[in-house]
């Protein structure tokens, strides 16, 4: 052990890691990793993986204590002040509602993956990769959960996530996006979630929500946030050392690398459409458009800059970018209108902008907003004022592969609805777009098993037939779902501002209105 000391950091970490695997001698290689040989990916020198985790196990625990300690310091004294009050508005709190209910079971689901496949690669480098990554995962989300239990004691739905997740209609879309990849092999999973996930749509994904908190006074989830960074800067350096491994092993890799490429941009571009419409919509304060993040983050940083590197190896750019660039003026509009329609069955709240924010709407959206969905919302506001709230009666349909209602349009015309369909073994098959049809093509056994929750409803399985026992069944409550004004958490947030400075008004008026 005491030479331990003299060896340098790189070495001593390939003693930790590397030097701890063996070849098999009385048991055959393919019977320890049966996994790895299905895909058709060839793996020839697995020396050759560059590690992005360059951490020793102990230095990797003693640096995320620390990270630790520091947030915990912060959501105990926000906590303790009564933080909360300090939000821009009780409305910023639907972004978190959908982060805790769609994003932190994403989290427990990559950390039980990661910890298979920390089991299952053949080479030493990447089951290490995956066993940090494992544990990171397992750590966001139990920090998340922590950030966000003190908004659960004051405001509505944030109680029953877990349930939520595997039963919600909303739900399913990031729900069978990950089981997609955990049922996909391991190297379809390392392009799925390390590679698009992580690296192609990370910005798109996390920088709304990090920023949106930031700049709506909720400093529990910036300093989660914070902490989370650079573990996901090891991921990301994961997802680019995956691609770059798999390409560099074997020209036969290429072609199966740019299918993959190809299905998880559209899969992971249908569902950061929950996050173009929290941009735009959900956060009280705004930090930038849809559009604008799109452009920046995607278009510029991945199109622009990593798309021309990866040409070397003859990997293009995914199938189907156009339709998703030709969709950034209308994307978050339409999905956050159909969420306004539905928000009776969900575990959050939505309303009609104010002028304002309508106003920030048509300069940032020129072409499209005034045209197509400020008279929407001029509708809505007088229904409202009337006394009465849109809320669409009916169940949608949905898309068999996105999962998400059949709320798109034609490329190139905002007014029609986009549907496909396709007859396989004789059952019809709905699809919102080209990229979830061709989706489908490539892999029919596998989508028509997809558990669709307005058809699950249809037959039964969700509670009951009527409205109100499919909500019981969502283990949704009284203030978790709806119109925002008026709402339990609005009428609270209204009260406990109204009292400002009386230090004895906040549980009694948070019994009274729930009562
Ligand atoms: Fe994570
Ligand atoms: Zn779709």
């Amino acid at each position: 052990m005491s030479n331990a000391r003299k060896l340098s950091m790189k070495n001593r970490y390939s003693a930790l890691t590397r030097d701890l695997d063996w070849t098999p001698t009385y048991v055959d290689p393919k019977a320890v990793f049966p996994f790895t040989s299905f895909e058709g990916i060839k793996i020839h020198d697995w020396s050759k993986w560059e590690d992005p985790f360059r951490l020793t196990v102990d230095s990797y625990y003693k640096y995320q204590a620390e990270k630790d300690k520091r947030l915990y310091a912060v959501l105990d004294g926000f906590a303790q002040s009564q933080g909360h009050l300090s939000l821009t508005d009780a409305r910023y709190l639907n972004a978190m509602k959908l982060f805790i209910q769609g994003v932190t079971p994403l989290e427990y689901a990559a950390h039980r993956h990661f910890a298979f496949l920390s089991r299952y690669y053949d080479g030493p480098g990447p089951r290490f990769a995956a066993q940090c990554q494992s544990v990171d995962e397992l750590r966001h989300t139990q920090t998340e959960v922590h950030t966000l239990s003190n908004y659960n004691k004051y405001y509505g739905g944030m109680h029953n996530w877990p349930e939520q997740f595997d039963r919600v209609w909303y739900l399913s879309v990031p729900k069978s996006y990950f089981e997609d990849a955990m049922s996909a092999g391991p190297f379809e999973f390392l392009i799925a979630i390390s590679f698009s996930f992580e690296y192609l749509l990370t910005n798109l994904l996390f920088v709304p929500f990090m920023s949106g908190a930031s700049f709506n006074g909720d400093l529990p989830t910036m300093t989660f946030g914070f902490s989370a960074q650079s573990d996901e800067s090891r991921h990301m350096t994961l997802g680019l050392e995956a691609i770059k491994f798999l390409l560099e092993q074997d020209e036969a890799n290429v072609p199966i690398v740019q299918a993959w490429i190809d299905k998880w941009f559209w899969r992971g571009y249908r569902l950061v459409a929950l996050i173009a419409q929290m941009l735009d919509y959900m956060l009280p304060r705004k930090v930038m458009s849809w559009k604008e993040s799109f452009e920046l983050y995607f278009e510029e940083q991945m199109l622009g800059g990593l798309f021309p590197d990866l040409e070397f190896y003859g990997i293009t750019k995914p199938r189907h970018v156009e339709q998703a660039i030709g969709e950034k003026d209308l994307l978050s509009h339409q999905v956050y209108w159909a969420l306004y329609q539905f928000s009776f069955a969900a575990g959050f709240t939505t309303t009609v902008p104010e002028d304002d924010h309508l106003d920030w709407l048509s300069a940032n959206y020129p072409d499209t907003f005034d045209k197509y969905f400020r008279p929407l919302w001029d509708k809505a506001k007088k229904v409202q004022d009337e006394g009465g709230r849109v809320f669409f009666r009916g169940l949608p349909q949905l898309c068999q592969v996105c999962q998400i209602p059949m709320l798109f349009t034609e490329p190139g015309d905002p007014m029609r609805l986009a549907q496909r369909q396709v007859v396989h073994n004789g059952e019809r098959y709905d699809f919102c777009s080209d990229g979830c049809q061709w989706i489908f093509e490539r892999e029919p056994e596998k989508y028509v098993q997809a558990w669709l929750p307005v058809h699950q409803i249809y037959q039964g399985n969700c509670g009951g037939p009527s409205v109100p026992e499919v909500l019981a069944w969502y283990g949704l409550q009284d203030g978790d779902a709806g119109e925002y004004a008026g709402s339990v958490d609005q009428q609270n947030w209204e009260r406990w501002h109204d009292h400002a400075g009386k230090a004895d008004v906040e549980a009694p008026v948070e019994a009274e209105v729930r009562a």
